[in-house]
């Protein structure tokens, strides 16, 4: 029998740490839990730190210390809180650190688990889409590797394996539209919270599922797949597919393609990411019943449809800091929505007007993550003007 793997869940508690847990269950002896993480949802740490018999476990919020400690007391697991405890922790020696924390709050603790030579399996995209370079460099400097999470880049990814990238014309990402996608312009004006987090098809954290409906998602990933594969924008395509089950393809130079298929289950590209280079047993996974899903539509995106696409495109195409500040708005923007102070038209309104301030003002590239963190601040600072302007929604 092969030894456990060690696995630290960044992010714990969210959607993405949910999977990460369900894979680990359906495989016992097979995974071992060493740190898990929280911002400050401190019961339900302590609640799945006892379930997986973590050895560590820390809490973001400084305030929660008490209430951590005093959770888990008598089952041997260390804890710690705040924003520096959680950076080393990241650092712990292990096989795979989950970095599954939601925005640009995972930049620093991420980065620590690169700079530590640890192989990372990245939900959190924010961070690439903040500070790619930074990233990729670290990967390079520090021997640790990236595995991608996110369903779309882990069928690419999956694609990939045995292929160099000097064989792909193109890389092709699918969308499922979100749930506006055939909504008219008066419903998608009148959206509330809860009409955009209901997704068609994947069960996902607030921020991510408004990013779905906005297509902001898609332009994240587009800037993703650009760092994680090393290809420019114009060899990446993306496609509405409504039904998510292809999540990714390839066309490769010679004009063959290869699709990567699966339920929309986010428990398929984490199993892969943590069995890496081996795979896991399904588990708990539905099985692929093609003949019942009938058939498998296409389409193209309507950038009319989906101004935070195209605001998305306008960042990369800019360069310098100009995704950095996208992000920053983005998560500003959605915020306010989530709190009903926006209406859903106002996020990809409120993120454009911030990128082509910033744009204009020409910020460069951040060359480390403590740059990279500056401009994630400014870039809010700036969104944030731009938010009071606004009267109530
Ligand atoms: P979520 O909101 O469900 O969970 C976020 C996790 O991050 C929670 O554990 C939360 O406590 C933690 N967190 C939030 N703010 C923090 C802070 N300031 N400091 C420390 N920890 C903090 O989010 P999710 O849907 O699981 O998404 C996580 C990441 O994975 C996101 O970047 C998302 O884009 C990406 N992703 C998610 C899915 C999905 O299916 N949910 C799919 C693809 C990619
Ligand atoms: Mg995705």
């Amino acid at each position: 029998m092969t030894a456990a793997k060690t696995i630290s869940i960044l992010g714990a508690t969210g959607s993405v740490g949910a999977s990460t847990r369900s894979v680990m269950a359906e495989q016992p002896g097979a995974y071992e839990v060493d740190t898990v993480s929280a911002r400050d949802n401190v019961d339900e740490l302590a609640r799945l730190a006892r379930d997986v018999r973590a050895r560590h476990a820390v809490i973001a919020n400084n305030d929660r210390y008490v209430d951590l400690k005093a959770g888990l007391a008598g089952t041997g697991t260390t804890v710690a809180a705040g924003p520096s405890a959680l950076v080393e922790a990241a650092t712990r020696p292990v096989d795979v650190v989950m970095a599954a924390i939601v925005g640009a709050a995972g930049l620093a603790p991420t980065y620590a688990a690169l700079a530590a030579g640890r192989t990372v399996a990245i939900a959190n995209k924010e961070c690439l889409v903040a500070a790619g370079d930074v990233f990729m460099e670290a990967v390079r400097r520090f021997g640790g590797r990236l595995l991608p999470v996110d369903s779309e880049h882990n069928a690419v990814f999956q694609i990939l394996q045995g292929h160099a990238i000097g064989e792909v014309a193109r890389l092709v990402l699918t969308a499922s539209g979100g749930p506006f996608r055939t909504s008219s312009a008066e419903e998608i004006t009148a959206a509330r919270p809860a009409d955009a987090i209901a997704h068609p098809n994947w069960s996902m954290g607030a921020k991510i599922s408004v990013d779905s409906a906005t297509m902001m998602n898609k332009g994240l990933e587009v800037i993703e797949a650009c760092h994680l594969f090393g290809v420019a924008r114009d060899r990446v395509g993306v496609l509405i597919h409504p039904e998510s089950i292809v999540h990714g393809l390839v066309e490769f130079t010679d004009g063959g393609h290869i699709a990567a298929l699966s339920p929309p289950d986010m428990r398929v590209p984490v199993a892969y990411c943590l069995a890496w280079p081996e795979r896991a047993p399904r588990g708990a996974i539905e099985p692929l019943d093609l003949v019942r899903l009938g058939r498998l539509t296409f389409e193209d995106v309507d950038v009319a449809r989906y101004p935070a696409f195209a605001t998305a495109m306008t960042a990369l195409d800019a360069g310098g800091a100009a995704t950095n500040i996208l992000n920053a708005a983005n998560e500003i923007a959605v915020e306010a929505f989530l709190a009903e102070r926006i209406r859903f038209p106002e996020i990809a309104a409120l993120v454009g007007e911030t990128v082509e301030a910033a744009i204009c003002e020409g910020i460069a590239a951040p060359a480390t993550i403590d740059e990279a963190m500056d401009i994630d601040g400014r870039g809010r600072r700036l969104a944030l003007e731009r938010l009071d302007l606004r009267p109530a929604a």
